[in-house]
């Protein structure tokens, strides 16, 4: 089930690209951490957003539990998109399927894809936020402080939402989806 609305009606195309997106590359993921065989590549992404390039059995297990729950929440209700700056309260937001953030008018399908699954897994992931330690910067290279351990970014919205576009870069899913730089 896709996005039911976006409110107020602006970056409409950009979230639907998004929204596909996001689908499309969770799918992805889930498919290949059941294999538990990554590439060097894939290794390298793991270690700049997951703080690990040797991912352990508990690493991959809460990232399967996450991105299955993200996947069946966002395919399995429909989605409104809330533009706005109300402060988000994870559990209301959930009960309602509302996904809520802020984007420019200038926002890319790639950045409508980063922000739906970052807000998606808190909804549906019971992910968190660790300050500028846990949010990634511009370029997706690192995060914007230093600081966050292990064990915290397990559970780091924003290491998820990173991890899936670096992964359909290298899955070579971004053209495709529209998603590309
Ligand atoms: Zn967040």
């Amino acid at each position: 089930m896709p996005i039911e609305s976006v409110q107020p009606k602006r970056n409409v195309e950009e979230i639907k690209a998004g929204y596909t997106a996001a689908v499309a590359i969770i799918r992805s993921i889930i498919s290949k951490l059941g294999t538990e065989q990554f590439s060097t590549e894939e290794l390298a992404i793991f270690q700049t957003f997951f703080l690990t390039s040797n991912p352990s059995k508990d690493l991959i297990g809460r990232m399967k539990v996450v991105f299955q729950d993200t996947y069946d929440g966002i395919t399995g209700n429909n989605i409104i998109v809330l533009q706005g700056k109300v402060a988000p309260n994870t559990k209301r937001l959930a009960k309602n399927n509302t996904i809520e953030f802020s984007l420019q008018t200038s926002a890319t399908n790639r950045m409508a894809a980063h922000y739906f699954i970052h807000e998606a897994t808190h909804l549906y992931g019971d992910t968190a936020d660790h300050s500028y330690r846990g949010y990634v910067n511009a370029d997706r290279t690192g995060f914007q402080d230093t600081g966050l351990k292990a064990e915290e970014a397990k559970n780091n919205a924003d290491s998820y939402a990173a991890f899936a576009i670096a992964w359909s870069d290298l899955a070579g899913l971004s053209s495709g989806l529209n998603i590309a730089k």
